[in-house]
């Protein structure tokens, strides 16, 4: 699958909240949404009141970019998540938080999602103590997360492991030890583990239209 690969500030700008997609930037007051008012774009201050559909579409690239997914791989998600009995939309966001590259970043390995899904592809972590280098891959509770036994990967996750500026480790993750850097799946996240501001439901009001 595809990845995004232009200009990421404007991608928070756009949606009015942060995505961290750029590792310590985003904890710090250079971020992009901090220091420059409104959406991108000339024409900003001529938005008019948004539509009901256009919430429900904001709602829906908010997740897609939070979680740096295409409009396919997220109708995917979707399918999946309606075919499961219960809320579909807190379905829709507990499969998109088992993605292995959120799984990564969320225990702190890397600094951001984009850095994780690079720290993946390029085969530094370890699943079940084999190498698993799709982002997508969903983890299962039990599954045990580490990072490939070279120095320079170690490293890597050590360093972001120490930056104080990450947020705390979900409760859905054990992590068993720091250096070596590993980590178990406990239980499946829910949508309340989710740290992203979203309403789940105008996501699928929109998408069963
Ligand atoms: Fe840029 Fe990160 Fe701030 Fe988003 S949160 S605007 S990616 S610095």
């Amino acid at each position: 699958m595809g990845r995004y690969t232009g200009p990421v500030c404007r991608l928070c700008r756009r949606e009015g909240t942060n995505l961290f997609l750029k590792g310590a930037r985003c904890y710090s007051n250079k971020c992009a949404i901090v220091r420059r008012d409104g959406v991108p774009g000339m024409h900003q201050f001529r938005r008019g009141k948004a539509s009901e559909y256009a919430i429900r579409l904001r709602e829906k690239q908010k997740v897609k970019r939070y979680y740096g997914i295409f409009e396919r791989q997220f109708r995917k998600y979707y399918a999946e998540a309606n075919r499961k009995t219960g809320n579909t939309g807190d379905a829709l966001m507990s499969l998109l938080e088992r993605r292995l590259d959120n799984v990564v970043a969320r225990l702190q390995f890397a600094a951001s999602r984009p850095q994780s899904r690079q720290f993946i592809r390029h085969g530094h972590i370890l699943v079940n103590g084999k190498k698993v280098d799709i982002p997508s891959y969903l983890v299962r509770p039990g599954d045990q997360i580490s990072i490939k036994n070279r120095e320079h990967s170690r490293n890597l996750a050590l360093e972001n492991q120490q930056a104080d500026f990450l947020p705390p480790v979900p409760d859905w993750l054990d992590r068993i030890s720091t250096d070596p850097p590993e980590a178990r799946v406990s239980r499946l996240p829910s949508v309340q583990d989710v740290t992203l501001p979203v309403t789940p439901q105008l996501i699928v009001e929109l998408l069963s239209r």
